[in-house]
């Protein structure tokens, strides 16, 4: 069965699509089959992996409005090698077609479960808001995984996406849970950097991964190859970073089995 993880924050810029589509190239390299879904009307990951989302015959899109399954609509990553569901700007469409749909917050999920036993992660690009489409990743998921900036107005937004979560997860979506902040293009030259950091800990505790993922220009430059940043640059920091951060996940979720295993044998034995 597949684990599905949403990579979300409604603030722009904060580096989602990064750690998405590196974390598809690092969970490839620590060799697990993984696919990227895009549910981005802009396409960054869908380039970011080396498909040009100018000239897809389909889409994340057609999938939701149920024109085109999984299958048909997933390409591969030659470059990550992943799988990707990718996207374009006729996803924007898709917002206002969807809420005549009925069930259309669940749509992504019905769809993914064509595709539950032929891979290990799949892993979802947000847009920069928690509109329909971010709804409908939150509903398909098992986790959430927050990129988190350092800097003041960082934690402004944090409520509002917990909240968020807490809805679905009481409304929609019982399996959904926070998996982790991971603090991305991190400077620790920088002392506000640091003081942000340190809060998180403190606040969030060992939600919050031991990975740090730094500035590095490498993972800037490489989208513009059609490569994610640990493939254009194997040796990067950068790179070096997501790589170690897709092991601390692949352990994370092995804890979370465990956990949930003990959880249910232990209510089992009370109900015998
Ligand atoms: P949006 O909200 O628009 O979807 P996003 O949250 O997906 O944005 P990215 O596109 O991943 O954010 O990153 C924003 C910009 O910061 C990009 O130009 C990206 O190349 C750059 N960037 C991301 N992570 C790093 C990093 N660790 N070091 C340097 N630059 C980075
Ligand atoms: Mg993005």
């Amino acid at each position: 069965m597949a684990k599905i993880f949403v990579v979300a924050n409604q603030k722009g810029g904060v580096g989602k699509t990064t750690t998405t589509v590196n974390l598809a190239a690092a969970l490839a390299r620590h060799g697990r089959r993984a696919l990227l879904v895009d549910l981005d009307p802009q396409g960054n990951a869908t380039m970011g992996s080396g498909i040009d989302k100018r000239t897809l015959q389909r889409s994340v899109y057609q999938v939701l409005i149920g024109m085109s399954d999984v299958v048909e609509a997933t390409q591969w990553s030659e470059g990550g090698r992943y799988a990707v569901l990718p996207a374009n700007r006729e996803l924007a469409g898709a917002e206002v077609e969807l809420v005549d749909f009925e069930e259309r917050e669940t749509r992504l999920k019905d769809a993914l479960a064509q595709v539950d036993a032929q891979y290990d992660f799949v892993l979802i690009d947000c847009p920069p808001s928690l509109s329909l489409l971010t709804l409908n990743g939150f509903c398909a998921a098992h986790g959430v995984i927050i990129p988190m900036q350092c800097e003041y107005f960082a934690l402004e937004g944090l409520s509002d996406l917990v909240n968020t979560i807490k809805k679905v997860h009481a409304n929609f979506n019982t399996a959904l849970q926070i998996i982790g902040l991971l603090r991305v293009m991190y400077d620790p030259r920088v002392t506000l950097a640091q003081q942000v950091s340190a809060q998180l800990e403190q606040h969030f505790g060992d939600k919050v991964f031991r990975t740090i993922i730094p500035r590095n220009v490498r993972l800037a430059e490489a989208p513009s190859y059609g490569l994610p940043g640990l493939v254009f640059d194997p040796y990067s920091k950068g790179a070096r970073a997501y790589l170690d951060f897709g092991a601390e996940l692949i352990d994370r979720v092995r804890s979370l089995d465990e956990a949930q295993r003990t959880a249910r044998h232990a209510a089992e034995a009370r109900e015998q």
